[in-house]
């Protein structure tokens, strides 16, 4: 067992599922959790005046990063809203121009179940395929466009995976046909630069809880220059956020999210090479240390701070048990009893033992070499511990 010194256990490395509140973000936060408690649209007193400042602010620090204007940015209940109200706010509102959509087969869950929903409209949805990395190519896109399609949604980094799509390839061919472009950008926000312009994005989701601010907001760039793009709202009520997403604003959370996305700006370029750099680390002891670890994903274009591997031999949930003072996952559904293996490995073409014996590593911004260490080290006993006597330690036998 590794004793080498004193750390502080259970290690979280899970950090695409969530992240910690920075402590900077709580403190900025905290005055709107306490004494200016005012309601953003209340126009009568200061109360109401300081949250709407505060409000004004924080839309531009999330606007900022993703090089949008403070006026397209619509505050959301986090990224499962967002996409939400992208996919049914454009196909809604976009119906008599066409009743094509165009996704990818391994986007999150908000966006795939939106789209299977818009299927019961009347509207009609291809899921493109990925390569084996979990790549979907503009060229592909290009040949799945046609003359009814109103929207292409993929998303800019997969939260199993880490794969990052070629966007601006895709936003280009998307553009040309003057079809309207959606992101996912919940895992990829403040991990690669993102620009709304450049990659030719009409409508971009995050979320706070994602890039170290609170759970429970989030926010959708909408388009508005050079011309302003329509959105059918999915919340009727008090007509906040121009009528797009009526609700009283969560104030705390917004000028979390500002200060997460000022934060996630100001560190990304030193965060993202000391991540790389353990990230491959852990990588490299694993698969030297071990036989039959296999990289799922992208080698190059993926997230810094993402490292899946699949285990040979070996089933993820057992894996996860002997370590248990190492916060993981395996991306599989566990809602069953039998856990389903990962709907995004399958669509990668990882065979069914490869897919159940997945391990997600997500690093982020409190991991240390000494948790890469140990976690590497716990890995390797946990891994040769479950397959002894399964002949797979020594010569493997497929
Ligand atoms: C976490 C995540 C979501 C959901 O975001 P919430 O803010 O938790 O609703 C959507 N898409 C991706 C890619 C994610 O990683």
């Amino acid at each position: 067992m590794y004793d080498g010194f004193k750390m502080k256990l259970p290690i979280y490395m899970d950090h695409h599922s969530t992240t910690p509140l920075d402590p900077r973000v709580l403190e900025a936060m905290m005055p709107y959790l306490t004494e200016k408690f005012g309601n953003a649209s209340s126009k009568s007193h200061v109360f109401g005046w300081q949250a709407e400042a505060a409000v004004t602010k924080a839309r531009g620090q999330v606007a900022s990063i993703i090089g949008a204007s403070p006026q397209e940015i619509i505050f959301t209940s986090g990224a499962t809203e967002s996409d939400n109200l992208a996919l049914f706010g454009i196909a809604r509102a976009y119906r008599e121009k066409g009743d094509h959509l165009i996704t990818g087969a391994t986007e999150h869950h908000a966006v795939l179940d939106a789209a299977r929903s818009l299927e019961k409209e009347g509207f009609r949805v291809t899921y493109l395929p990925a390569d084996r990395y979990g790549r979907v190519s503009p060229d592909q896109v290009q040949k799945a466009l046609t003359d009814r399609t109103i929207l292409v949604s993929l998303m800019a980094a997969n939260n199993e995976i880490g794969t990052l799509h070629p966007l601006e390839e895709i936003g280009r061919v998307v553009r040309e046909k003057g079809v309207l472009f959606h992101t996912d950008a919940a895992q990829a926000l403040g991990r690669i630069p993102l620009d709304v312009n450049s990659l030719n994005l009409d409508l971009l989701s995050l979320s706070g809880h994602k890039i170290y601010g609170p759970k429970g907001i989030g926010a959708l760039y909408l388009r508005k220059k050079p011309q302003r793009i329509r959105l059918d709202p999915i919340f009727q009520g008090g007509g906040h956020e121009e009528g797009l997403r009526s609700g009283t604003l969560n104030v705390p959370g917004i000028v979390g999210l500002g200060m997460a996305c000022t934060l996630a700006g100001e560190v990304m370029a030193a965060e993202n090479e000391r991540l790389r750099g353990l990230r491959d680390k852990l990588f490299r002891h694993l698969s030297e240390g071990l036989k039959g670890v296999h990289l799922n994903g992208h080698p190059t274009e993926r997230l810094s701070n993402n490292l899946n591997l699949s285990f040979e031999g070996i089933q993820s949930d057992g894996l996860m048990m002997e370590m248990k003072d190492v916060a993981l996952s395996s991306g599989s559904a566990c809602t069953s009893a039998r856990p389903e293996p990962s709907y995004v490995l399958k669509a990668i073409g990882v065979g069914e033992d490869l897919a159940r014996g997945s391990l997600r590593f997500g690093l982020g911004r409190s991991t240390t070499e000494e948790e890469i260490d140990y976690v590497a080290k716990r890995c390797l006993s946990a891994v040769n511990k479950l397959r002894e006597g399964t002949g797979v330690r020594g010569e493997l036998n497929y």
